[in-house]
């Protein structure tokens, strides 16, 4: 099983499928980890807030793969922006991992109402540049806020990580990232569990139809879009089933009708009016 690779615009390459620790127990998370890397996951994405990015760097050191063989991705939690404390959150970050770099680190959500992420985002150009992080992005950034740093920063952000799976669909914002060069990565990709994603026909049918399960049929939709997508699981079978997408293609017809599903339905916050 090959996942495909896609480049960055400062070069460097992402693992298009990877593991999401949202919501992973830190208990269970060497374990589960563990799991995905035996499976053949490559790319993980944690962030400081989920408080288990400890269980990832112990799954990671013993799992023996060579460090450039591994896509780590991290994200600085909105308390920790501004560039005084961003320092310590990175740093605090690569220790409970284990490691002296991340692949990408990206600032976790905008907080419009701190005013703080252009001054943010300097400093995550400054931590690129020492080889604290390969590669830096964004995550629950819209448009307005991206304006703002393609006006007054040096870097294009690598990606933006916001939530997208069918029924929320962002095809706006893509096209804005996709004419700017920044890579889509989908969080919630099979919705959160939070609607009957898997119970909709353009789904289920495709499900039927190829042999497989209504989420690997999502996972390939996403795929097919050319989105970077990390399903989380805390069950092993799922997490084998999740990346067991490689044999089968959808067809054009079956595309689109999941593409159809679209009807603006967000299952998290807002990111132009969260203030956690
Ligand atoms: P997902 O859309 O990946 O959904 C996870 C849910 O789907 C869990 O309840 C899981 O159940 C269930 N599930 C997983 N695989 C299957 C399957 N094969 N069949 C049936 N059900 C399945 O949501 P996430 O929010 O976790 O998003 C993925 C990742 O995105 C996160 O882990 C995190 O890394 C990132 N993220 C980033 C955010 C941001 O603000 N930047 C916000 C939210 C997530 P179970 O675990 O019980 O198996």
């Amino acid at each position: 099983m090959t996942v495909p690779q896609i480049t960055l615009n400062d070069g460097h390459t992402i693992p298009q499928l990877g593991y999401g620790v949202f919501k992973v127990d830190p208990e269970e998370t060497e374990r589960l980890v563990s799991l995905a890397l035996e499976t053949g996951y490559r790319h993980i994405d944690t962030a400081a807030v989920y408080g288990n990015e400890e269980g990832v760097g112990r799954a990671i050191a013993s799992s023996g793969i060579p460090r450039d063989e591994l896509f780590i991705t991290t994200k600085l939690w909105n308390s920790e922006q501004g560039s005084a404390r961003a320092r310590a959150a990175i740093e605090t970050s690569l220790e409970k991992l284990g490691l002296d770099r991340v692949d990408l680190y990206l600032i976790h959500w905008p907080r419009p109402d701190l005013d703080l992420y252009v001054e943010t985002w300097r400093q995550l150009e400054t931590f690129r540049d020492e080889g604290l992080a390969t590669s830096i992005g964004v995550s629950n950034f819209h448009r307005p806020h991206l304006e703002r740093l393609l006006a007054e920063t040096e870097t294009v952000p690598a990606v933006d990580q916001v939530e997208l799976h069918p029924a929320f669909a962002q095809t706006e914002l893509r096209t804005y990232l996709d004419d700017h060069g920044i890579r889509t990565e989908a969080w919630g990709p099979l919705g959160q569990g939070k609607y009957d994603l898997f119970g909709e026909p353009a789904v289920s049918d495709a499900a039927a139809a190829h042999g497989v399960t209504p989420a690997q049929v999502v996972i390939r939709w996403h795929l097919d879009h050319g989105t970077i997508l990390f399903p989380k699981s805390s069950t092993p079978e799922r997490i084998a089933q999740n990346f067991d997408v490689f044999g089968f293609d959808l067809t054009a017809d079956e595309v689109a009708a999941i593409d159809a599903l679209d009807r603006g339905q967000r299952v998290g916050s807002d990111p132009d009016t969260a203030t956690f």
